[in-house]
């Protein structure tokens, strides 16, 4: 609907009646957001004073203030605040059971509480739950972000993670993107506890061949750039890139490859000191624009990496997140930190200076023009990394690391929606697009750290303002 059409619509009501008060034809929207100033994440500009009206889970329009008058269902008032797009986590997990289906469930109004109106689900065991979410959330019975899913992870015989479809032949990688895509997963994503160097680069291009995108860690028997030349689409946390960054990549490859069958054979853990070690400009210079010309994403997962490296030093117990993490969510964290209490002094140290060194490579990758996606990976297991403050803290990070807040904010938004093949109706404030936005009370641009202070979040073109949110927060609150 048109300005003009309004404009009739009132001056009709005006012309015809002085008896009903309220003009018949005046179109009431599902929210009007006034006087706000909207952020654009790709040019970094704020447009001051405007009004976003929403209809039917679109953005239907952006206008001056002041020119119209409106009527909303829901009505926010944006007067001094800042409009951003719904942030997108690209790396999450829900897992841990069926037992833990109603607790991961949870964490949906966490993420939706903390901007997040879109996560992308990195592979567990709860497939079947998360599919009877997304018909809940799409018909409105259940208030959460859109959910992208990869369904079970890919990996080899005996693997880590339960759930897992294990392969190692042509035939059963066949059969197991089968079964994905009968599924309808959005994406495949590989895991390398178990799975052999041929059988993960044969399941990247089998998946190629079915126009399904890849992403995944990557056995340290391979190099990153036979699985980006396979077709790789994105590579999940830094270990795998950083070895890539190696001047002696191959020969650390070669010695990983020749250690398997033996009864020592090698993993990502025990060659990281060599592969730090060995670091290399003009390799990491090559393998950032191998990534840039085959468009392979990276997701940095920073956040997690410092927090399980801080995990034998920091006290968790007073983070007042705990008290919406379900009980036996949080008993799931007792895994790593276990292993973390076990670690020598010089581990402990090595997985620090890891961490910040991890961290100088983001700035490096989005210079030589590698698509950078934020994700947490937040979810059981992965200690005190809690739904939808992680992502906050993820770009926190991402601007330490070196990012302006502006490519960090297209991290968690634009980047996200162009990976998952969405950027023609989300990812960005304009008419048409899904109306998923956050409603700050400080410019992100800023800076960063201002995305926490959420005044509203419009998800599927329903809004919830700060007093909705605390009251969904407090029904997931353990008693
Ligand atoms: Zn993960």
């Amino acid at each position: 609907m048109k300005f003009s059409r309004i404009l009739l619509g009132l001056s009709l009501a005006g012309l015809l009646t002085t008896c009903t008060r309220r003009p018949t034809m005046l179109e009431i929207y599902d929210v009007v957001i006034n006087h706000v100033s909207i952020v654009n994440v790709e040019t970094g500009t704020v447009q001051p004073n405007q009004v976003v009206v929403v209809s039917q889970g679109k953005i239907l329009r952006i206008e001056p203030a002041d020119q119209h008058s409106y009527a909303a269902r829901q009505y926010v008032n944006g007067n001094g605040r800042y409009l951003i797009p719904g942030l997108w986590d690209m790396h999450v997990h829900f897992r841990g059971g069926d037992s833990l289906a109603a607790a991961n469930k949870k964490s949906l109004t966490l993420y939706l509480a903390h901007g997040i109106t879109t996560v992308r689900d990195c592979g567990g065991d709860l497939t079947p739950s998360i599919f009877q979410w997304r018909r809940d959330l799409d018909t409105g019975r259940l208030a959460g972000p859109r959910i992208f899913t990869s369904g079970p992870k890919i990996d080899g015989p005996g693997a880590t993670w339960p759930g897992s479809l294990e392969v190692e032949t042509p035939a059963q990688i066949g059969k197991a993107l089968d079964s994905l895509q009968r599924l309808k997963v959005d994406y495949v994503k590989i895991y390398d506890s178990k799975i052999s160097g041929p059988a993960y680069l044969e399941t990247i291009r089998q998946a190629q061949r079915r126009g399904l995108k890849t992403t995944g860690h990557m056995p340290y028997s391979v190099t990153l750039g036979e699985s980006i030349k396979a077709g790789l689409d994105a590579t999940e946390h830094l270990y795998y890139v950083f070895k890539a960054c190696s001047g002696k990549e191959d020969s650390l490859t070669a010695l990983v490859r020749n250690s398997l069958g033996t009864s020592k054979p090698l993993g990502l853990f025990s060659v990281l000191p060599a592969v730090y070690d060995t670091y290399s400009p003009a390799a990491a210079s090559r393998i950032f624009k191998l990534m840039a010309k085959h468009h392979t994403a990276a997701v940095p997962t920073l956040f997690v990496s410092k927090t399980l490296a801080g995990l034998p030093e920091n006290d968790h117990s007073r983070d007042t997140l705990r008290a919406y993490i379900d009980p036996r969510i949080q008993a799931t964290y007792q895994r790593r930190l276990a292993s973390a209490r076990q670690q020598s002094p010089a581990a402990q140290a090595f997985s620090q200076k890891l961490t910040a060194k991890l961290l100088s490579l983001v700035p490096q990758m989005q210079a030589a023009g590698v698509t950078v996606l934020a994700g947490s990976d937040s979810g059981p297991f992965n200690s005190f990394v809690y739904p939808g403050a992680s992502l906050q803290e993820e770009l926190v990070l991402l601007v330490q690391a070196g990012l302006t807040p502006r490519q960090a904010l297209q991290a968690a938004t634009v980047n996200g929606a162009k990976f998952m093949g969405v950027a023609d109706h989300s990812g960005i404030i304009a008419p048409g697009k899904d109306a998923d936005l956050v409603l700050l009370t400080a410019n992100p641009l800023d800076d960063i750290a201002n995305i926490k202070k959420i005044d509203a979040v419009i998800s599927r073109g329903k809004a919830y303002q700060a007093a909705a949110l605390a009251n969904m927060l407090r029904a997931v609150r353990n008693r």
